[in-house]
């Protein structure tokens, strides 16, 4: 580590860190451009209930779809774009266009936005979020916000503060990603969410280690006397599927059930118009 090691630490620094900062420092100023350029893009993956196999919506990921690097995932950008602020713009961005996509659909679908800590500490989130709900006509009960428990982390009253303030308009408030902090259950004692989603990293294993499926069923069993609803997040098997079913989580999602794609595309391969019958169809590759 360079760090506290005092001058001349950039002559220490090796080749391969100074590629990765270039490479950083040049995607920071890509990135303003391309959200001028309209180079985002929402990609939408369907959820199910599980008891019905019924389709409740769809969770809205954001896509950088670069010019020359080709589509560039949340995961290597949304972190570069906390860290410049960015990300208050494109999540803005996100959060005008979910609700107008979805808004129009039958069945009263719902769609989930995820939001960054950065754009929760900010207080001109909930005023943004009051106006994406007004301009598109959604109701607040169809809209949910997906956070993931680091981003209370540090326990900022403004962030509490901002997500009661959005439970009381209507919108649902859900615990992305559970399991995988630190202190996950002192999050449930901060904020009373709607919906907890089991991280994906224990519905791989529940099928194949035991204490993965003792914590899921833990997990549910807690929700359930919270009054939450949980999801299971990432199911790629059958066998996935059947066990967090039979453990009793409310929701699924996961490249069995349904890929993330564009919102027409995320349509098509559903059929709105049935009912899907106990199971929830197996999607297509
Ligand atoms: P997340 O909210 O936990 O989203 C779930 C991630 O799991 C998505 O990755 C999704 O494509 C992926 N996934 C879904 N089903 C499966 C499966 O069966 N197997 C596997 N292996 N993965 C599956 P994605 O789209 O790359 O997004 C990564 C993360 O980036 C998201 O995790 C979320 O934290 C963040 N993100 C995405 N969109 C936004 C956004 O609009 N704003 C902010 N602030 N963050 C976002
Ligand atoms: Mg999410
Ligand atoms: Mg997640
Ligand atoms: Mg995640």
């Amino acid at each position: 580590e360079a760090k506290g090691s005092g001058r001349g630490t950039y002559a220490q620094f090796e080749p391969r860190m100074e590629a990765r900062l270039l490479q950083r420092m040049a995607i920071e100023e890509e990135m303003g451009r391309a959200l001028r350029e309209e180079q985002f893009s929402l990609a939408y993956q369907p959820l199910f209930e599980l008891a019905t196999g019924r389709v409740l919506g769809f969770e809205a990921l954001l896509r950088w779809n670069h010019p020359q690097r080709g589509v560039i995932s949340p995961a290597d950008f949304v972190p570069i774009a906390e860290e410049t602020g960015l990300i208050n713009d494109i999540g803005a961005w996100a959060i005008n266009r979910a609700p107008a996509d979805i808004a129009g659909l039958p069945a009263d679908l719902m769609v989930a936005v995820n939001l960054s800590p950065v754009q929760l500490k900010n207080d001109s989130t909930v005023p943004i979020i009051i106006d994406a709900l007004g301009a598109s006509g959604l109701a607040p009960s169809r809209l949910e916000l997906e956070i993931t428990e680091s981003a209370l982390l540090g326990d900022d009253p403004r962030i509490i503060a901002h997500l009661h303030r959005l439970r009381d308009l209507g919108v649902r408030i859900v615990l992305d990603d559970f399991g995988t902090g630190y202190s996950s259950l002192s999050y449930l004692r901060r904020f009373p969410f709607h919906k907890i989603k089991i991280d994906k990293l224990f519905v791989r294993e529940a099928t194949t280690r035991s204490d993965c499926a003792a914590i899921v069923t833990s997990v549910v069993e807690l929700a359930q006397r919270l009054g939450m609803a949980t999801t299971a997040e990432g199911i790629e098997t059958k066998e996935q599927l059947d066990l967090v079913r039979r453990l009793g989580c409310t929701e699924g999602q996961g490249y069995l059930l349904g890929k993330p794609k564009p919102i027409l595309a995320a349509l098509a391969q559903l059929d709105l118009s049935a009912q899907i019958p106990v199971a929830p169809r197996i999607a297509r590759s």
